[in-house]
């Protein structure tokens, strides 16, 4: 039987105030069908992706056990491993054990590549029992010796899907090597293709499957539908569609970093608060851009897809797919960052002549078409607005994208961020 009820839940006292305190009452569906089995060390297979409450998910159980043995954080030696594909959702996730566990006596680091390493050396060296961290950085840590892994009693790869497609595979093996075989394993991931599902099988023992809102159901409060568009007539398409107020959290996603920028720059042409958030910006830049957007000093984030994976804020009003993406699945993860903690979220996509294939390639996996909307506004408007003027090196004719370098552009932006 699921529980209701959280205080139903058998966590401690201590951690149930942590919950109340984070103001939720009813455990999600992956957390009632999780947490019992993670209580009781079973590994987990759970095949869900973010906005499902699988942080908690996992975050409770990992904090109950804890509190539990009560073992004094040890000098470079973790007692929990959460992998994480991205600095920002492994910042995310270090936030919910501070929150769930802020009356636990439990201590926690996050570490990630693109910031200097002196003070992630020091939280490690004073001993934390949780240790979050993107697989480069912790490579690197590992080889200086500065933490082991040896001591890791439960493991958890989070957003395994999105580590594969990133190229991540061989650290995680590396990382996996370098764990003691006894263990408790949770593996995450939004889709459970051949290769994912074989690596879970690698990493699990008798594990208990979860599965919730799968990929292939695409949020449903989510109102969706999908604008004809000629390629160059995007620009003054998303400026018709800005003009309404009701559009007060926006967040765009473009195929390119490149993209992301020259979008951000032509909407603050026309006084619009906005800022972009991919993997060429410095950390400061980014959380700066992420707090102008959360506390409402931004009305639209421009993104990549590796930027904003796991990106966590309420309220988002809209997302605008500016550019459709190559890989279906991105759809989902995209549109699931409106319609959050209960809120409704309208999702828009561009689509222009070039990208039909990809919005086949959205509805088939969506199970559904998307209802396209002509607007007489837009239409006018985008015929009265003349198209860019083309920048320097800047392909204006088939593939403006550059779609054919996807992968080694992909590798190297995230080379970056190691
Ligand atoms: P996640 O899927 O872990 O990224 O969580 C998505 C969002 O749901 C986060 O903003 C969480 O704070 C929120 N959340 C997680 N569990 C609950 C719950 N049981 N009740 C209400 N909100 C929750």
């Amino acid at each position: 039987m699921n529980p209701t009820l959280f205080q139903d839940l058998p966590l401690s006292p201590l951690l149930q105030r942590g919950v109340a305190a984070a103001g939720y009452t009813h455990p999600t569906p992956i957390q009632a069908a999780a947490i019992p089995h993670l209580l009781e060390g079973r590994d987990l297979l759970g095949c869900a992706q973010t906005g499902t409450g699988k942080t908690a998910a996992f975050a409770l159980p990992i904090l109950h056990r804890l509190a539990e043995t009560n073992r004094p954080a040890q000098p470079r030696f973790p007692q929990v491993l959460v992998l994480s594909p991205t600095r920002e959702l492994a910042a995310q996730i270090g936030e919910s054990f501070q929150t769930y566990g802020k009356h636990l006596p439990l201590r926690h680091t996050v570490i990630y590549g693109g910031v200097g390493q002196g003070a992630q050396v020091q939280a490690i060296a004073k001993g934390v029992h949780i240790l979050v961290a993107t697989p480069g950085r912790l490579q690197d840590l590992v080889q200086q010796r500065h933490v082991r892994l040896d001591r890791i009693e439960i493991f958890v790869l989070d957003e395994a899907d999105r580590m594969l497609d990133m190229g991540f595979l061989p650290d995680i093996r590396r990382i996996v090597a370098a764990l003691p075989e006894k263990r408790q394993s949770l593996f995450f991931s939004a889709t459970m293709p051949d290769n994912i599902a074989s690596l879970a099988k690698s990493l699990l023992t008798n594990p208990v499957r979860v599965a919730v809102t799968p990929v292939s159901s695409t949020v449903e409060r989510i109102e969706q539908r999908v604008m004809h568009v000629a390629h160059d007539g995007k620009r003054a398409l998303l400026q018709q569609l800005l003009k309404d107020d009701s559009l007060h959290r926006v967040l765009i996603f473009t195929r390119t970093k490149r993209r992301a920028e020259l979008v951000t720059r032509e909407l603050r042409s026309l006084r619009i608060n906005a800022d972009a958030i991919h993997s060429d910006k410095s950390q400061g830049a980014r959380n700066h851009a992420l707090d102008g957007f959360r506390t409402g000093r931004t009305r639209v984030l421009v993104a990549t897809d590796i930027a904003a994976r796991g990106l966590d804020v309420d309220d988002v009003s809209h997302v605008i797919n500016y550019d459709l993406p190559h890989e279906p699945e991105s759809y989902v993860h995209r549109i699931g960052r409106t319609a959050r903690a209960g809120a409704d979220g309208v999702a828009i996509s561009f689509c222009s002549p070039l990208e039909k294939d990809m919005l086949r390639d959205v509805e088939r996996l969506i199970g559904r078409s998307l209802p396209a909307e002509k607007s007489m506004t837009v239409a006018s408007s985008v015929a009265a607005v003349k198209p860019p003027r083309p920048r320097r090196n800047e392909r204006t004719t088939p593939n403006p994208n550059g779609a054919p370098r996807r992968r080694k552009r992909r590798r190297k932006q995230f080379a970056g961020t190691r």
